[in-house]
C-alpha cells in the first residue's frame, strides 16, 4: 500500500526535489556528516487527509508557534546525512503535523511502534520560528534551507566581513548576478550557539527585515524560497561570489569589485520596484 506522501503527487515531487538538493549539498562539500537541514510547509497540499493522531508519537515544544497550529511540514532528521537523504529521503526526514495549540507536533510518517530514535533536526526552533513568520506575513515562501557553504563561512572568519555592509558590498562586487538575484543582501547573525532559541530569534530578525538569506557567523547560511531550489540558488550565487573573492586574493591582489556607479546601474536596470 502506498503512503500518503507517495500517493499525493505534489508532495512526492517536493520530496524528490529535496532529495536532489541533498545530493547537490553533499557534492558541493557543504554537507559534511549530518550538516544542514531542510523544511518545507506542506499544509496547502494536505487539506483532504485525516489522521488518527493518537497513533503517531507526539513531542512537546518549548515554545508555541500560534500561526503554525494544525499545519504540516516536511523536516529533515537530526543526525541524518544529506548523502543518505538523497537516496532514501523518508528514512532520513519526516512529515510533522503541529497540534492545535502550535506547541507540540506529531510525526505522521512514523507509527509509535516504528519510531526508533528518529527526531527532526536540532535546528527545529529556527525552522519553526521562520515558518511562523512566513505564515503570519502571508509569504509565498514555503521552503527553508540551512547549509554550510565553505567559502561564505570562511569569509565570516575574517573580522571585516562580520559586518553585513562590508560582506554584501564585497559579494555584490564579485559578480553582477549576486546583486541581481540577492538585491537585499544577506543579514548577519553574530556567532550564537546552534540549535538554540537565541539563534532562532536572531535569524528571524533578518527575514522580518526582508532578507532572504541569513548568514550565521562561522557556521553557515539559512535561506528561504518558494521551493528548496529557490532557497538553494541564492546561497549558491553568493557562494560563487565568495569563491571569486578567494581566487582573486590567491593571486596576491585584492579584487577590485564593482564600484558604486556600476552597482547603481545594475539597480536601475534590474530592480524596477
Ligand atoms: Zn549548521
Amino acid at each position: 500500500m502506498k503512503e500518503f506522501f507517495q500517493e499525493n503527487k505534489k508532495i512526492a515531487k517536493i520530496i524528490t526535489e529535496v532529495a536532489g538538493l541533498a545530493n547537490y549539498l553533499w557534492q558541493k562539500g557543504w554537507a559534511e556528516r549530518n550538516a544542514g537541514n531542510i523544511s518545507v510547509n506542506l499544509s496547502e497540499l494536505m487539506t483532504d487527509i485525516e489522521f488518527e493522531l493518537d497513533h503517531y508519537p507526539m513531542f512537546q515544544l518549548e515554545r508555541s508557534y500560534d500561526a503554525l497550529a494544525n499545519l504540516y511540514f516536511f523536516v529533515t532528521g537530526t543526525g541524518k546525512r544529506m548523502r543518505d537523504l538523497a537516496i532514501s529521503p523518508m528514512k532520513n526526514a519526516c512529515i510533522i503535523k503541529m497540534n492545535k495549540k502550535g506547541n507540540a507536533y506529531h510525526i505522521i510518517t512514523m507509527k509509535k511502534k516504528n519510531l526508533y530514535n528518529f527526531r527532526p533536526t536540532s535546528e527545529l526552533p529556527t525552522h519553526l520560528a521562520v515558518h511562523d513568520l512566513l505564515v503570519k506575513s502571508g509569504s509565498k515562501n514555503k521552503a527553508v534551507v540551512h547549509t554550510h557553504p565553505n567559502e561564505l563561512v570562511a569569509m565570516t572568519q575574517i573580522p571585516k566581513f562580520q559586518s553585513a555592509e562590508m560582506l554584501n558590498k564585497t559579494l555584490w562586487g564579485m559578480h553582477p548576478e549576486a546583486f541581481v538575484f540577492v538585491p537585499r543582501g544577506v543579514f548577519m547573525v553574530p556567532y550564537i550557539l546552534p540549535g538554540s532559541h537565541k539563534i532562532a530569534d536572531a535569524t528571524i530578525e533578518g527575514f522580518k527585515n526582508g532578507h532572504e538569506v541569513v548568514i550565521w557567523e562561522k557556521h553557515g547560511a539559512f535561506a528561504i524560497g518558494e521551493t528548496v531550489s529557490d532557497a538553494f540558488d541564492m546561497i549558491d550565487i553568493l557562494t560563487k561570489s565568495a569563491q571569486i573573492w578567494f581566487m582573486a586574493m590567491q593571486t596576491g591582489n585584492e579584487p577590485e569589485g564593482l564600484n558604486d556607479a556600476q552597482l547603481l546601474e545594475l539597480k536601475e536596470a534590474f530592480l524596477k520596484k
